[in-house]
């Protein structure tokens, strides 16, 4: 019995949520926002819907984390820090070496570390978090919780890119893949809802979020993703651009006259995907009010939906079928058009939903028509409950 503690880490903000284990309750969840950049907002949810707001300075993820640990106390969420039985670290990158989730000792620490190239903008923030819950409280385990470990499984045919062989072997240059830990989760809850053994299931699972993906689980593991060497491949997506020539890059670098290939990048990153194309929002559910009145708007969701349909057409080719498509993340869960709009379009594989099973948000439930011979799923995601499972399983 205890408190396990989830967190997330970014460049400017910390997120968490924590849970009675092994009861499995959420008891805590909040953020601290603009961290290091003035006027950060605190936000702590605890209890019958109580909530602590807070607008400060918050100079550095040490100052959130110490004020974290005063409010826990403070708001009577926990009497004593004793117990706390666990914090879980997201850990954008675990390269090849991270292949599950790791206790945190000064060795797993520093291996983290030096995956930092792998996830410039994100691995230093999650190690200043480790740190600081290290330094503040000695005594409770820390777990590092990777996107990636997941995707580890990819076969090598998947992971390569068809670039010269020794990129691989000597800068671990392959794909890496991201969200695994949403994928984790929703195959588990998936082959439990539909009472299969995971390994006897082919999956494909569209994490439609802000940042989204699409994997191909094949056997329980993951076979293909569509995220890359960074989360920057794929789909379009809220402000990433997904999948993009190269040879694209450098012809509107040169007109452009960017002359800095992070400049680019950050376009790439930031500029692009839903709020590049339609110039109204990078969320979906204003690119959804938009699209009435703005062709963009329109335009970028059509592209949205045809980049999905892509992947599943390639992914079900390449994993000889498709036993389920699951629905999962922000706009998975709660975009009903989104949903018939991608499902529409894939009646000849025996995709097929019912109007009236789809018109939900955010609940486990099957949308299949009766007459479908794939299933279409909806499964809420909970990468939090994955991360302290995880605390769980490698503190015995
Ligand atoms: P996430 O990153 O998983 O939190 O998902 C965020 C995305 O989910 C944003 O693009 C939201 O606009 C989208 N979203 C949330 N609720 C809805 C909704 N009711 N309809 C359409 N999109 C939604």
């Amino acid at each position: 019995m205890g408190k396990s503690l989830a967190v997330n880490a970014g460049s400017s903000t910390l997120k968490f949520k924590m849970f009675d284990m092994p009861s499995e309750k959420e008891i805590a969840s909040g953020a601290f926002d603009r961290i290091g950049l003035g006027d950060s907002n605190i936000e702590i949810k605890y209890g019958d819907g109580q909530k602590f707001e807070e607008t400060t300075d918050l100079k550095s993820h040490e100052d959130a984390i110490q004020i974290l640990l005063d409010q826990l106390t403070g708001l009577n969420i926990i009497k004593d820090f004793k117990e706390i039985t666990g914090i879980g670290h997201r850990v954008v990158a675990g390269g090849e070496f991270f292949t599950d989730s790791a206790v945190i000792t000064d060795d797993t620490l520093a291996q983290i570390e030096s995956l930092t190239e792998f996830a410039p903008l994100h691995q230093p923030a999650a190690v200043l978090g480790i740190k600081t819950f290290r330094k503040l409280l000695p005594d409770v385990i820390n777990v590092a919780v990777f996107d990636t470990s997941f995707h580890t499984t990819l076969p090598e045919v998947n992971y390569m890119y068809s670039l010269p062989y020794e990129y691989y072997e000597k800068h671990k240059a392959r794909k890496y893949g991201a969200h695994g830990t949403s994928y984790r989760y929703v195959s588990q809850r998936t082959a439990d809802f539909l009472g299969k053994p995971l390994k006897d299931l082919k999956l494909i699972i569209l994490h439609l979020g802000a940042g989204a993906s699409i994997d191909a689980v094949k056997d329980g593991k993951s076979f293909d993703t569509s995220m890359g060497f960074s989360p920057l491949a794929g789909i379009t997506m809220a402000t990433r651009s997904g999948d993009v020539d190269v040879s694209l890059v450098q012809y509107i670098m040169d007109k452009e006259g960017i002359s800095d290939i992070d400049d680019m990048v950050d376009i790439l990153n930031h500029k692009s995907g839903l709020i590049g194309i339609s110039g109204v929002s990078a969320d979906m559910r204003e690119v959804e009010a938009a699209q009435k009145d703005h062709p963009r708007a329109k335009l970028a969701r059509k592209m949205f939906i045809n980049r999905i349909v892509r992947y599943i057409g390639s992914y079900i080719a390449e994993m000889g079928g498709l036993d389920a498509l699951v629905f999962t993340a922000g706009i998975g869960e709660n975009s009903i058009t989104v949903r018939k709009e991608v499902t529409d379009e894939l009646g000849y594989f025996g995709i097929k939903i019912d109007q009236e099973k789809n018109d939900v948000r955010g609940v486990e439930r099957d949308l299949s028509a009766d007459d479908a011979t794939i299933k279409t799923l909806l499964i809420p995601t909970d990468e939090e409950l994955m991360i302290v499972r995880d605390i769980e399983r490698l503190r015995k």
